[in-house]
Formats: structure tokens, sequence, C-alpha cells
């Protein structure tokens, strides 16, 4: 699929629920989700068609989000339907990581390919206070599982919060000494709850340079920029939404739990699927992702332009 800009989309985030068994601070208000009935979030029947139509436009790669993906149930049958379609490359999921010690194996099993895990702190007290609800412990023992269970190359994703965890940048570096892993610092982005945090919350990624200096560009991986420290195994990533533009590589779309998609993660623009099958779905699909903005404006406004929190979208 090619957007009005040249830019090819063969990438879908789907969201397979608003759910969270976290709480974290920059992304949900202290008393969770607005309660929706069961009926207004996309049944698996309906996340697998909708994944089924995306893969026959030209989407080579899908990643399960949310909310929690691991808290919905029948994930692991969703992700055994969308392995199995022709033309998939790569199945992957973002999770908190808090129940990857019971599932890890089981995801493998189903075909997920890769994992991103996010893990804002490595110090239990801050972990609950950021999660409001989780215990470090379970994302660690998660980590840990995944590795057992034969998951490679995971990505940590570190969303950088000045004054809340800048302290631990180093900390976060020394993971990748001896682990494939790839540890990405993410810049927070201002939208929903987060919006109006103070102002030094929203740290540029340029401090993780600051912090290490000895890290040196290794090249990229997709948004990421990637970094190495001397002699460590690992790299470490910074994804700089707010500080440097990624719009002009962007090749993916994205579904809410609500069956929206959004064909940028920063406009309000949505286009309901629901209820589409067959050549319908997948010109609304095309259609959607033809009509992609050309660049959001989170840096010159400082504020996201969507009304979405981040949960209800997936990141
Ligand atoms: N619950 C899963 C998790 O936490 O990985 C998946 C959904 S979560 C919404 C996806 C990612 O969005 C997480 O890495 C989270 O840290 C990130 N995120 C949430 N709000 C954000 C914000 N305002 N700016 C940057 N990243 C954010
Ligand atoms: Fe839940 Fe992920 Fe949002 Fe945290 S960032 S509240 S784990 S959806």
């Amino acid at each position: 699929m090619n957007d009005k800009f040249g830019r090819t989309i063969d990438y879908l985030r789907l969201s397979v629920t608003d759910l969270c068994n976290y709480r974290c601070a920059y992304c949900m208000a202290a008393d969770g989700v607005p309660k929706r009935s069961h009926g207004d979030i996309l049944s698996i029947e309906e996340l697998a068609g909708i994944g089924s139509a995306a893969v026959r436009c030209g989407v080579r790669k899908i990643r399960l989000t949310g909310g929690e993906p691991l808290v919905r149930r029948g994930i692991l049958t969703l992700c055994e339907r969308l392995r199995a379609l022709d033309g998939l490359e790569e199945l992957t999921i973002t999770t908190n990581g808090s129940l990857l010690g019971t599932m890890a194996a089981d995801l493998k099993a189903a075909g997920v390919g890769r994992l991103n895990v996010s893990l804002d702190t490595l110090r239990p007290e801050r972990f609950r206070a950021i999660t409001r609800r989780g215990e470090l412990r379970d994302a660690l023992d998660g980590l840990e599982a995944a590795k057992a269970a034969g998951f490679t190359r995971t990505k940590l994703n570190v969303v950088l919060m000045g004054g809340v965890n800048d302290d631990e940048i180093a900390d976060f570096v020394g993971l990748t000494r001896a682990e494939d892993l790839s540890v990405r610092f993410i810049e927070l982005m201002p939208m929903g709850v987060c919006a109006a945090f103070p102002r030094e919350r929203f740290l540029s990624a340029g401090a993780v340079l600051a912090a290490v200096p000895e890290l040196t560009p290794v090249g990229g991986d997709g948004v990421a920029e990637l970094y190495r420290a001397p002699g460590h195994r690992g790299t470490v990533g910074l994804i700089r939404p707010l500080t440097r533009c990624f719009c002009a590589s962007c090749d993916r779309i994205r579904v809410t739990a609500d069956g929206r998609l959004k064909p940028c993660l920063h406009s309000n623009a949505e286009i309901p699927l629901r209820g589409l099958h067959g050549a319908a779905l997948e010109d609304a699909i095309r259609g959607a992702a033809y009509a992609k903005p050309e660049r959001h404006r989170l840096i010159q406004n400082q504020h996201s332009d969507t009304t979405r929190n981040m949960f209800e979208i997936g990141g």
C-alpha cells in the first residue's frame, strides 16, 4: 500500500483491548478505563478479519498492543490465526511483561516472533509509583521467561521522564552489556492524561547521550537511532518523536480496540471498520492508508492533536 506522499505502508498496530492491569501515570487516569460494554470492543473474529484484510492490502508486519494485550481473552487464538496468514512476515507484541511469566512459552508456540517489553524503571518502589499497581519482580520474571521460551532480540521500551527516571539511564544501558537486548529510550509524548504534566517531564532523548557519552552510533532500526556502548552485546535506541520528526519514513497504520483505523497517531482522523468485510474492508484500509497526513504537529505545537489516551490507541 502507498500513501499519497509515496510512503509504503506495510505495518499495522492492532489494539486488542483498552483494558490493562496497570495504571501507568502517563498513560491512564488513576481510576482506569471508562467501562465499555463487551460488544464495543472488537471480537477475536473481527480482529483476525481486519488483520487478514490488512495483509491482503500489503501489510507485512502486525504488532498486537493495547491496553495490555496479554489480558485479552483469546489472544493466543488470535496470534495463531494471524501467524497463519500468507504474506505476513512478522507478528510481534508490545506488553508490560507482567504476564509473560506464565504466557511466554505459549506466545512463542502461537507464532509470536518478537517482543517489546515496556519497563520504565529498575527500582521496585518507583515501579509501583509509575504503574500504580505493578510489581517490578513480575516484569523481570517475564523477561526471564521470554528468554527461556526462546525469544531473542527483545526490545525494552523505556519512556524517559525528567525528574522521574532520568537518573537510571546508565543502569538501563548497563543491561545491554551481556544481553542481546535493545533498550530503547522513548520521549514522553504530551497526549491524553500526561499532556498536563510539568514541562520538565518531557525530556529530550539527547539526555541519554549526555549521560552515557561513550555510546557510539551503529545505524538505525525503523524509527529508532541505534547506539552501542563499547564491548556491549546489545544496543541502545533513541526514539525521539518530540525532538526529531520521523514522519517522512512512517510506514504504519493503527486500529483501535473499538475498530477505528487511525492513519496517524497524533491526528483525530479515524475511519470506522466495524461491519465491513471483504472488498469493502480492504477499500477502507487502502483509502485510510492513502490519506495519511504528511506529518504530525507535535513538535511545533508541543502537544498532540489526538484527544485519545495512549491506552486507547496502543502506542
Ligand atoms: N500495555 C502495553 C505496554 O505498556 O507495553 C502496550 C500498550 S502501551 C500504550 C504501548 C507503549 O506506549 C508503552 O511502551 C508505553 O510506555 C507507551 N506510552 C504510553 N503513553 C505514552 C506517552 N504519552 N508517550 C510515550 N509513550 C507512551
Ligand atoms: Fe497499561 Fe501499557 Fe498504558 Fe501502562 S503503558 S497503563 S501498561 S497500557
